[in-house]
């Protein structure tokens, strides 16, 4: 079996899973009423592979034996490679109405990032093991999440520090058997894991050989007894104002995941130990997740240009110069993103036999997004004005007492119906008033991870100009 529906995608998840949700443990996901938002838009994954024209997309050929598998669990070869993986993020994301799917995606990252290190420790065992967790996925077709954000406790100190409060803050090694080890501690955040079948459990920093026993990464199903999640909540409506939509709504949570003395099998352990190397895991993680994080913002920042074009027509200030300015500043937003993520393709780099993305363009292009995106969200609830957060609703506005009237007051630019007006401003307050501020800067990383990033990757880039600038000034050193 390779590909599987999105219907047994769905089946999947009713597996007794430990998951709780708003203060319930919840009996399956898939039938939960908030929850099951969520798991039809990771089905969305699923259902491009069913589609005659989108599955050219989200569906490739296994050079090696000819079946059909998931293009995200492939191994990426080359620039093309890494390009058809961008456009199939955001396809997917643009069916998400701005949310990516996410089944096979960040699990992908987590399995290269895996892979890229298992080749670099030249450990023919784990070289093995993760090839064969790669086959395995495909062979499945499995929904994967990516589970590297530890709790941390005291930021200030390394995961073995005698000054944390206790020394599960990151997840651990507690015991090592003959079937595989035990591990305790806690992941949070993570997107998409109580609706996906495997976890991928990766280092969130680096470790010293103090901390050699918090160098652990495996997969590990959801199912697994010992693993407990507790759901972020979320308002599962997709109308603020309660105007009539036939869209289904699109959400994910993520998950506050609680491993508690966990067995992992020996093949399913990818680091245990080798400290050394959690550095050089979680750096090609959060490579390839940002520039997966980059795709999938670019239909979000395609919205933004859309509503602010539109709300400015609407209230009939488009022609005015200080609106054509924000536009502007909308436009190079949308662009600067679209432009850097496919650089961070063209321009990428390999690690062994795995085409990653440039670095320094990838995470040039997360931090412009993160970084730039209360700006934007400040322009267009700027030239939308207050009706964002103050307009009547729908059912306000169908009352026969008010309806005239509210069509009457509400007009701006007489080409627009009131009602078109009111969508328009409806949508305004869904995508800029939610989560998506926090996501959007923490996601992939918080802005100095990548400043970080972009000053490591860079100093070849300021020796090169600094010689350049000495050789104008005759400096001989
Ligand atoms: C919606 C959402 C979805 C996510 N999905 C996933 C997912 O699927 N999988 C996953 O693994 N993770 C996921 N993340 C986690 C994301 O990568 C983290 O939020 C991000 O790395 C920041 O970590 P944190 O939230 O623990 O914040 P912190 O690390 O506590 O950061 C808060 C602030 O403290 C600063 N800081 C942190 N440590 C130090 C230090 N030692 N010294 C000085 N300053 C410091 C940071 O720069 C930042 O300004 C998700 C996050 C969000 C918001």
């Amino acid at each position: 079996m390779a590909l599987i529906t999105a219907e047994e995608y769905k089946e999947s998840l009713n597996d007794g899973r430990e998951v709780y949700y708003k203060g319930e443990k919840v009996d399956n996901v898939t039938t939960h009423p908030n929850l099951g938002v969520c798991v039809d838009l990771m089905a969305i994954d699923y259902e491009m592979a069913e589609d005659s024209e989108l599955r050219k997309l989200a569906v490739m050929e296994d050079p090696e034996t000819g079946e059909e598998i998931s293009r995200y669990y492939y191994t990426p070869k080359n620039a093309e490679d890494l390009i058809k993986a961008h456009d199939l993020i955001v396809k997917a994301t643009e069916l998400g109405d701005g949310y990516i799917p996410l089944a096979h995606d960040i699990g992908a990252d987590a399995l290269n990032a895996i892979n890229i290190t298992a080749n670099m420790m030249g450990n023919q065992d784990y070289v093995d093991r993760i090839q064969n967790y790669r086959k395995h996925l495909q062979e499945k077709d499995l929904a994967t999440c990516a589970g590297v954000t530890d709790v941390k406790g005291n930021r200030n100190y390394r995961p073995s520090h005698p000054e944390q409060a206790h020394p599960d803050f990151n997840v651990r090694v507690v015991e090592k058997n003959s079937k595989g080890i035990v591990v305790r501690g806690a992941k949070v955040h993570i997107t998409g894991a109580a609706y996906c079948n495997d976890i991928l459990a990766i280092p969130c920093r680096a470790m010293s050989e103090a901390d050699a026993d918090y160098a652990v990464a495996f997969a590990i199903p959801a199912n697994t007894k010992g693993i407990r999640q507790v759901c972020r909540p979320f308002t599962s409506h997709i109308s603020p104002l309660e105007f009539p939509n036939s869209r289904p709504v699109r959400v994910h949570t993520d998950s506050l995941i609680i491993f508690d003395d966990v067995l992992v099998p020996w093949e399913r352990v990818f680091l245990c130990g080798e400290w050394k190397f959690a550095a050089t895991m979680v750096y090609n993680f959060a490579l390839m997740h940002r520039r997966t994080g980059c795709a999938y913002r670019i239909p979000l920042s395609e919205q933004f240009v859309g509503v602010g074009a539109a709300i400015a027509e609407y209230n009939g200030i488009s022609e005015a110069p200080h609106v054509k300015e924000k536009l502007i500043d909308l436009i190079i937003y949308l662009e600067t993103l679209k432009s850097l993520s496919k650089t961070a393709c063209y321009d990428f780099v390999m690690r062994g036999d795995i085409a990653v993305p440039n670095p320094i363009a990838t995470n040039m292009a997360k931090y412009h997004f993160a970084h730039n995106y209360h700006d934007v969200v400040k322009i267009v609830q700027d030239l939308a004005g207050g009706l964002t957060v103050t307009a009547p609703t729908y059912k306000d506005y169908m009352r026969p007492e008010l309806h005239d009237d509210i069509d009457k007051y509400l007009m701006g630019n007489k080409n627009i119906s009131t009602e078109n007006r009111l969508r328009m401003f409806d949508l305004i307050r869904r995508i800029t008033t939610s989560d998506l501020e926090t996501i959007c800067l923490h996601g992939e990383g918080s802005p100095m991870a990548e400043r970080m990033t972009i000053y490591m990757e860079g100093a070849k880039v300021l020796k090169q100009c600094q010689k350049l600038v000495e050789e104008m000034a005759e400096i001989k050193r």
